[in-house]
């Protein structure tokens, strides 16, 4: 469910036309839907009601401060994977109780700055990041609450690029040797134990991938307590899907019924970091077509955001659903890639798409932009990113400016001795 539809011909995000921001803001830009964030967060939130958990937005799927606002206000904490993120999520007021740090090249200085931050834990994925930051922790005089992050060999069946718990992946600890690695972390003093972790992969439309994980990782738990263990939180990651297409992934409550089945009895604090599931549908990207162009071989709609805005089409293959903002009748059909400006043969939004023809100077909507947008979206050919806006009832706000040509350089010098 979500809050982009049309009214009559116009594509609507909540009460507000997009055509009009876009005559008021320029384009390219991102939009989302305060209502959809909200809604997407409550009812995963509400659908593990029954258990205590908590959860921790994964901002990289989108890490601007007014959405991790809006999650904190709900409740929600942040799951974050640099020092560049912890910042955000403090700026924005998430409470560091509710921050878990992932990632498997976690340098002295962010565990520095997350130990003086209080954070709720680290997910560890080495041996010898257990050690640097049980050194770290030592030198600043505290112990650091850590759950290790176990590779439980599960293939989440989505693309290889966002697949994470199989055996060959760089990810985690195998669950095989699990329990050394929890035995190393014992005898390091600044270390304590606290959790499991385990996050297999992304875009996952099944629920039997992360009930197969987690049965493994529950196992796991029964032995490390056997040992003497204290585990208070068991962090079951994130990865469940969305719909791009015709994907039917499960809905929360289903995902939830699942997941609860198997950790009921444990007595842990479940930890869930949703990224897609939340802001995936609640974003979308506003482009102007520029031209048309017919080659011998092809139709080409060529629009003014490219590769640098949203990456995910020429990075995963991956499909983004595109709507005009004003329905117009009795446009023909014509199949067409949907290409941006950049100087790259792998700069395309959609690829042989059939789609009513369009004309330069009309707005098309990229659907599914709000997860893994703007976050991956650089500065490639020069170009200034685009604006973020977050329309709320019949209001909207700019929650990011566009980029100007100053900001390109900003950090640049030309030495005199050059
Ligand atoms: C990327 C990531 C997530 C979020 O994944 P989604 O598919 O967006 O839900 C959660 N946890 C970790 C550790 C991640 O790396």
């Amino acid at each position: 469910m979500h809050h982009f539809q049309y009214r009559g011909d116009q594509l609507m995000c909540e009460e507000v036309p997009i055509d009009r921001i876009a005559q008021e803001v320029g384009t390219p830009f991102y939009l989302y839907s305060h209502a959809t964030l909200t809604h997407h967060f409550r009812v995963f939130d509400q659908a593990f009601a029954d258990i205590p958990h908590i959860v921790c937005f994964a901002m990289k799927a989108n890490s601007n401060l007014a959405l991790l606002k809006l999650f904190a206000d709900l409740g929600g904490g942040a799951d974050v994977v640099s020092g560049g993120e912890l910042y955000r999520a403090l700026k924005a007021g998430v409470p560091p109780g509710r921050i878990v740090f992932a990632g498997v090249g976690k340098t002295r200085e962010e565990m520095d700055y997350a130990l003086k931050s209080d954070i709720l834990m680290f997910n560890v994925e080495s041996s010898e990041e257990l050690r640097l930051l049980n050194e770290v922790a030592g030198s600043m005089g505290v112990k650091a609450r850590v759950a290790i992050r176990i590779n439980p060999d599960v293939d989440p069946k989505t693309h290889p690029y966002i697949s994470t718990g199989l055996k060959k992946s760089k990810f985690g600890i195998d669950i095989s040797v699990a329990l050394e690695e929890y035995r190393v972390a014992e005898e390091l003093p600044h270390i304590q134990v606290v959790g499991v972790h385990q996050h297999i992969g992304s875009q996952i439309t099944e629920v039997t991938p992360f009930v197969d994980g987690l049965v493994k990782v529950t196992e796991l738990i029964v032995k490390l307590r056997q040992r003497g263990f204290t585990i208070d939180y068991l962090d079951v990651g994130g990865g469940l899907g969305i719909t791009y297409k015709d994907e039917n992934p499960p809905v929360p409550r289903v995902f939830a019924e699942a997941l609860i089945a198997v950790v009921k009895d444990l007595g842990c604090t479940i930890v869930l970091e949703p990224g897609r599931v939340i802001v995936g549908n609640a974003g979308v990207l506003v482009t102007r077509v520029l031209y048309n162009k017919s080659t011998p071989a092809k139709h080409f709609t060529v629009v003014d955001a490219g590769m640098n805005d949203l990456i995910r089409p020429s990075l995963y293959g991956s499909y983004h659903s595109i709507l005009p903002a004003s329905r117009k009748a009795g446009k023909e059909t014509v199949v067409t890639d949907v290409v941006g400006p950049v100087c790259e043969s792998g700069d395309f939004l959609a690829k042989d798409r059939s789609m009513p023809v369009t004309d330069p100077g009309e707005l098309l909507v990229v659907m599914s932009a709000g997860a893994y947008g703007y976050t991956m979206s650089s500065n490639y050919n020069s170009r200034p990113r685009p604006p973020e806006i977050m329309v709320k009832g019949d209001r909207y706000f700019t929650i990011r400016e566009r980029e100007s040509y100053e900001d390109l350089i900003r950090g640049e010098q030309i030495p005199p001795e050059l």
